[in-house]
């Protein structure tokens, strides 16, 4: 495992997920099309995941969907929560949070900071809400 890092948008070639991932079939490639790819190429402008970041959104995209089936039928539209970006609210409909989520795996820029228009904020609540819920249901 290297971590190369030179500057931020070389990243995403070199960070090196041979653990993870299948052997880059231009590995020993001298005309290896990636090496092609200049700094303003916008998919050098999105970090990758590290294994455990990726571990974390994929625990948290089940979740969603886990939320979703439970609280969805009961009225509750998505999640709330405070951004530390923009000091307001925001919040997202379970699908638009499973969508961000999927786009962050995929290595996409996920919109993070589009809420919901005229969201029914009585029918948002908070992550660790949703969390307690599951877990009242579970001890059951
Ligand atoms: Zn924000």
């Amino acid at each position: 495992m290297r971590l190369g890092i030179s500057a931020p948008g070389n990243r995403l070639k070199d960070v090196n997920f041979d653990a993870m991932m299948p052997r880059d079939p231009f590995a020993d490639d001298p005309n290896d099309p990636a090496s092609f790819i200049t700094d303003d190429d916008p998919i050098d402008q999105v970090e990758p995941l590290s294994d455990v970041e990726r571990l974390h959104v994929e625990q948290d995209l089940k979740l969603v969907m886990e939320f979703k089936s439970v609280l969805g039928p009961r009225g509750f539209e998505g999640i709330f929560f405070m951004c530390d970006d923009c000091e307001e609210l925001h919040y997202y409909e379970w699908d638009i949070m499973a969508a961000n989520m999927r786009a962050t795996l995929n290595g996409d820029m996920s919109p993070v900071h589009e809420p919901s228009i005229q969201p029914r904020v009585e029918a948002y609540v908070p992550w660790d809400y949703c969390l307690g819920y599951l877990d009242g249901l579970e001890a059951r």
